[in-house]
């Protein structure tokens, strides 16, 4: 491995890491570890908008071959869905999971075991999926993965709807982070994901994220070690707002950004309540969103 490119956490020291875990447990008391800010305490069995208490909930674990190939490599992206999510999209497509809670409860010891069993099956990299509500719970699982042996990078799977507090308590521990940027503009993210300051907050955390880490990395075998990786789900009609997305990056965050445009949207759970989103995607509308960027990014 290029030493250039090392997971950050193996060099953050035992106090430092003990400091992040009692800044960010110390958070779940008036929990605002994402924008929602709900203010509830959660040691005490109140719960907010994401419907989550002190014990994380995954839903599976493993290799994954789906995932960016920077990621997946030979031996895939070892994936962690974490149940119940921050964000309430009307075209989730795992709504079981992320809305209906399904999965199952697991220990901190538990989740430490995991990351090590992903990583003697040689997955390249640690995938936390939707981890924003579980934020305190997967640091201190990671400072005990140390204590086993982990030495592999950590990937910050999640919906771009995230504190600028949190994000800084995952500095030094977090190598790549690959945020969704669902929308550019607050309204849409009003009607589609029921928050008022999607664009405003998404901008700001994902502004900190490239702070931290940069543009993507790569290894001499194109595996991602450390960096930014953007996903933008196009959606029809441009209802997500694509050219916003992609001129804030361009302009704000970096004309090299790895962005991943996704072609995949299909209509799911509410969204026949929305015409304009409730069919799939046409091949112009995919083409016209990669012409827009091609623009704007360094491609
Ligand atoms: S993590 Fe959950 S409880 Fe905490 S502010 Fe966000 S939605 Fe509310």
């Amino acid at each position: 491995m290029d030493t250039g490119l090392r997971p950050s956490y193996l060099s953050l020291s035992k106090d430092d890491f003990e400091t992040k875990i009692d800044k960010a447990y110390s958070i779940l008391a008036k929990c605002i570890l994402c924008p929602r800010d709900c203010k509830v305490n959660r040691f005490e069995g109140k719960i907010g908008i994401c419907n989550s208490g002190v014990t994380p909930l995954i839903s599976s674990y493993g290799p994954h071959y789906g995932e960016e190939k920077e990621l997946v490599g030979k031996f895939g992206s070892g994936t962690i869905f974490f149940t119940n999510c921050n964000l309430k999209c009307v075209f989730c497509q795992n709504y079981d999971i992320s809305h209906l809670g399904k999965g199952y409860e697991v220990s901190i010891e538990k989740l430490s075991d995991i990351m090590i069993s992903l990583q003697n099956r040689k997955c390249h990299n640690i995938n936390f999926v939707t981890p924003t509500h579980y934020m305190p719970q997967i640091i201190k699982s990671v400072y005990l993965s140390r204590t086993k042996g982990l030495n592999i990078p950590l990937v910050y799977n999640c919906g771009g709807y995230e504190s600028i507090t949190s994000i800084r308590l995952l500095r030094d521990i977090i190598d790549i982070y690959m945020p969704d940027f669902k929308f550019g503009s607050n309204k849409s993210g009003f009607k589609y994901l029921g928050v008022k300051d999607y664009f405003d907050k998404t901008k700001k955390a994902i502004k900190e994220m490239h702070n931290q880490v940069g543009d993507l990395k790569l290894d001499d075998n194109g595996i991602a070690k450390r960096g930014l990786l953007i996903r933008h789900l196009v959606m029809p009609n441009n209802s997500s707002k694509t050219d916003k997305v992609i001129e804030y990056i361009s302009k704000e965050i970096s004309r090299n950004s790895y962005v991943n445009l996704m072609d995949q949207y299909y209509p799911s759970y509410n969204s026949k309540y929305h015409l304009e989103i409730n069919r799939r995607l046409t091949k112009k509308e995919f083409l016209d969103s990669i012409e827009i960027s091609k623009k704007q990014l360094n491609r």
